[in-house]
């Protein structure tokens, strides 16, 4: 029989935190959802024997003094999947036993949905969210008034249950949540009407969200306490408000930054003209000057979104397209013909240009050219 000490690489005084320590490290290697070959479990089993021993100071005591090291003959103790969850995720060791009536509550996650303007300059909601409060009947002890939990009768208040299986490595005590009682280790006999002993009801509330200036789609705001409340009438969890910003028709997004696209006649281009252009700030004038070309970018400053932790804001960018008339009529035609011949423009001429933005513009800056 191998030394259990040795089986978990610990010294042999080593303290119960350092048996624990190495079981879990062993164990997180060696569990059968990891491994499954049959080395690996018979393996799993021995460590698990052997730290069943030494984590319990009278079996350690009981093997130290060479009473014995036939740990598979499980005294009363008993070793179960808690152990094994406790090593795994380090709960606080020891703490067996019944689970608390009174819990806390679980966190929400609602979602919601804001315009552009809205997530840009903020907003407050009034939210009317479906979620577990507090029994005003009970007032969150589940039972009836002036009745209270008794001991349950199966688990005799343990609020587990254990039994003998037989398995390869011999008989394994296993304990399991009492049934009866769903391992809180009481009753209730009399259990309130209203919410049938959970101390809770599901109801709608109302809950006032404020919403800051520059979220964007995937933001959460947390509002403390106002998650459902536990069973038993314990603390509430937490309520997420997670934001999505829906699209705007015209005005794109990007990151605190807007693009607009418009498309202005080409005589507005060549004369330049005042435009009344619609943002998130209501009507905005925007200056055309003459000659502007196809493609060109206005930005107007401070026009974007509202930026979430600094507060300034971001820039609106204005892109523009000069459209080339069509379906000229037969005066019009003789009008550019005409304007075509004054500025001594022929049919067919061109020049060859150098393009700062657009396609060619990314190409160069992509491959340096
Ligand atoms: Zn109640
Ligand atoms: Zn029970």
């Amino acid at each position: 029989m191998a030394d259990l000490y040795d089986v978990l690489g610990v010294e042999r005084d080593a303290d119960q935190d350092n048996i624990k320590r190495a079981y879990r490290k062993l164990a997180r290697e060696l569990h059968p959802d990891v491994n499954p070959d049959v080395e690996t479990q018979e393996k799993f089993k021995e460590i698990t024997a052997a730290y069943e021993v030494l984590s319990d100071p009278q079996k350690r005591q009981n093997y130290d003094s060479g009473g014995g090291a036939n740990f598979n003959n499980f005294g009363g103790g008993g070793f179960g999947f808690g152990d094994i969850m406790d090593a795994f995720f380090g709960g606080g060791g020891g703490n067996r036993g019944p689970r608390p009536r009174v819990r806390a509550g679980q966190d929400g996650l609602i979602r919601i949905e804001v315009d552009l303007a809205e997530a840009c300059f903020g907003v407050e909601r009034e939210l009317n969210v479906e979620s577990a409060v507090l029994c005003q009947t009970c007032n969150g002890s589940g039972c009836v008034d002036g009745t209270k939990p008794s001991t349950c009768q199966i688990c005799k208040g343990r609020g587990e249950t254990q039994q003998v299986t037989r398995s390869f490595i011999g008989q394994v005590m296993t304990s399991r949540p009492c049934a009866n009682c769903q391992g809180l280790g009481s009753v209730i006999s009399n259990p309130c009407r209203e919410c049938a002993g959970d101390g809770r009801v599901r109801a709608r509330q109302s809950v006032s969200v404020k919403i800051p200036p520059g979220v964007e789609t995937g933001n959460r705001i947390k509002m403390t306490g106002s998650g459902e409340v536990g069973p038993g009438g314990g603390p509430a969890g937490d309520l997420y408000v997670e934001i999505v910003q829906t699209p705007h028709e015209f005005l794109l997004r990007e990151g605190d930054d807007l693009h607009l696209q418009i498309a202005i006649s080409f005589t507005s281009a060549a004369l330049g003209t005042t435009l009344s252009i619609d943002s998130i700030d209501g009507k905005i004038e925007v200056l055309i000057k003459p000659g502007t070309q196809s493609g060109a970018i206005i930005p107007i400053r401070n026009k974007g979104v509202t930026h979430l932790r600094s507060g300034g804001r971001g820039d609106l960018l204005i892109h523009l397209q000069v459209d080339t008339p069509t379906k000229l009529k037969k005066e019009e035609e003789l009008l550019l013909r005409n304007l075509a011949k004054l500025r001594e423009e022929t049919s067919g001429q061109f020049r060859l240009r150098k393009d700062d933005g657009g396609f060619f513009g990314k190409f160069r800056q992509t491959f340096g050219m």
